[in-house]
C-alpha cells in the first residue's frame, strides 16, 4: 500500500488561521508583529523566498519590513543597520537572508543580531539554549518537521532515526531537538563522510533527508514501512513545465511505494518552515512586551 502522504501545506495553513488570530489579539494591546527581512542583492531564490515570506506575514496580519540592499552592500554598513534594527521597539525579529555576498562574513551577521530578535534560531545563544532544551525560538525547518511528525502521531519515543545532512540549518539542530527527552528518539547523523550511506538508511523508523541532492534517497535503501521525510528543495530542468524547471527533493519519489508516511516535495516541509516562522515572530513580539517595559 503506498505511503500516507504528510500534508504540510494544510498543516501550514491551519498554524497559519491560528497564528492569525492570537496577532488580532496581541494588535488589541498596540502591537503588531514585525519581521524586518532584509535582502542584499538580487539572486532569485532569494528574492523569491523573500516574498513569499513576506506575504505570508501580512496574511497572518503581521509586519514585513524589507531592506533592499544592493550587492555591493559592505559588512559595516550592514552590521550598522542590525544595530538600528536591535534597537528599535517596533521590529521584533530579524531575519537576514542567506546567502550573502562574499565581502561580507554571514557570521559576524549573525552575532550581531539581539538573540531575542533571532527568529531563524542562527545565534549561538539561541543555538545554546535550543541543545540544552532551555525556553527560546526553535529553528524554523527543524520545528517544522517536529510538527509534522507529531501532527500523523508518528512515535519518536525510541524510534531509530537517521537523518542525511548535518547542517547548522536542518542537520545538527533537528538531531539536538530529537534527542531531547520529550522527544527521546535515537538518532544517526550521516554525511559525505558516512562511509555506507544505505547501511544506516536501511536501519531507519523515521528517515529524515536535507542533502539538497536530488533522488540521492532510492527505495531500496529504505526500510518496509519506514517514515520518510523529505527536506530537500532542488531545481531540476523540465521542459515541459512554463519556467523550464521543476521543484524535487532529494527522495525519489518511488519510494511513496515502501514507506509507511512520506512528506513529498512541494507541500511537505516548506510550507512547515513558513508557519514555524511566523510563530517565531509571534512569540518574539509577545515577549517583546516584558523586556521594553
Ligand atoms: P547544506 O548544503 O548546507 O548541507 C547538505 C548536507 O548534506 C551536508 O551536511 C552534506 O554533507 C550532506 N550531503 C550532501 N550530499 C550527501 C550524500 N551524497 N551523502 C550523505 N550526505 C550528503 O544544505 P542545507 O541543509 O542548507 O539544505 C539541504 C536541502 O534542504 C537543500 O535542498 C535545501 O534547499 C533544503 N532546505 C529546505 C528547507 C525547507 O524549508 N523545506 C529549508 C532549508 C533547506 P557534508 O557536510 O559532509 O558536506
Amino acid at each position: 500500500m503506498p505511503a500516507v502522504i504528510m500534508d504540510g501545506k494544510s498543516l501550514g495553513m491551519k498554524i497559519r488561521l491560528n497564528l492569525k488570530g492570537k496577532t488580532e489579539l496581541l494588535q488589541k494591546k498596540g502591537i503588531t508583529p514585525c519581521l524586518a527581512v532584509i535582502l542584499v542583492g538580487e539572486d532569485p531564490a532569494s528574492v523569491s523566498y523573500v516574498k513569499s515570506k513576506g506575504k505570508a506575514l501580512v496574511e497572518a496580519g503581521m509586519k514585513s519590513r524589507d531592506i533592499k540592499l544592493p550587492f555591493n552592500t559592505q559588512e559595516d554598513e550592514l552590521l550598522s543597520i542590525i544595530n538600528d534594527l536591535n534597537n528599535d521597539k517596533n521590529t521584533h525579529g530579524i531575519l537576514v537572508q542567506m546567502p550573502l555576498p562574499k565581502q561580507i562574513n554571514e557570521e559576524n551577521i549573525i552575532n550581531a543580531i539581539n538573540p531575542d530578535k533571532d527568529v531563524d534560531c542562527f545565534h549561538p545563544v539561541s543555538v545554546g539554549n535550543m541543545v540544552i532544551g532551555r525556553q527560546g525560538f526553535l529553528p524554523c525547518t527543524p520545528h517544522g518537521v517536529i510538527l509534522l511528525l507529531r501532527e500523523y502521531n508518528i512515535p519518536l519515543s525510541g524510534s531509530n532515526v537517521v537523518i542525511v545532512g548535518r547542517s547548522n540549518i536542518v542537520g545538527k539542530p533537528l538531531l539536538n531537538i530529537l534527542i531531547h527527552k520529550e522527544n527521546n528518539a535515537t538518532v544517526t547523523l550521516c554525511h559525505t563522510g558516512t562511509r555506507d550511506l544505505s547501511y544506516h538508511t536501511q536501519r531507519a523508523d523515521i528517515l529524515i533527508v536535507a542533502a539538497g541532492k536530488p533522488s540521492l534517497i532510492k527505495p531500496e535503501i529504505v526500510k518496509e514501512g519506514a517514515v520518510v521525510i523529505d527536506v530537500g528543495i532542488n531545481r531540476v530542468s523540465d521542459t515541459s513545465s512554463p519556467k523550464g524547471y521543476r521543484l524535487c527533493g532529494d527522495v525519489d519519489e518511488a519510494v511513496i511505494e515502501k514507506a509507511s508516511f512520506f512528506s513529498p516535495v512541494p507541500g511537505g516541509v516548506g510550507p512547515m518552515t513558513i508557519a514555524m516562522l511566523l510563530q517565531n515572530v509571534l512569540e518574539a513580539a509577545e515577549r517583546s512586551i516584558t523586556s521594553f517595559k
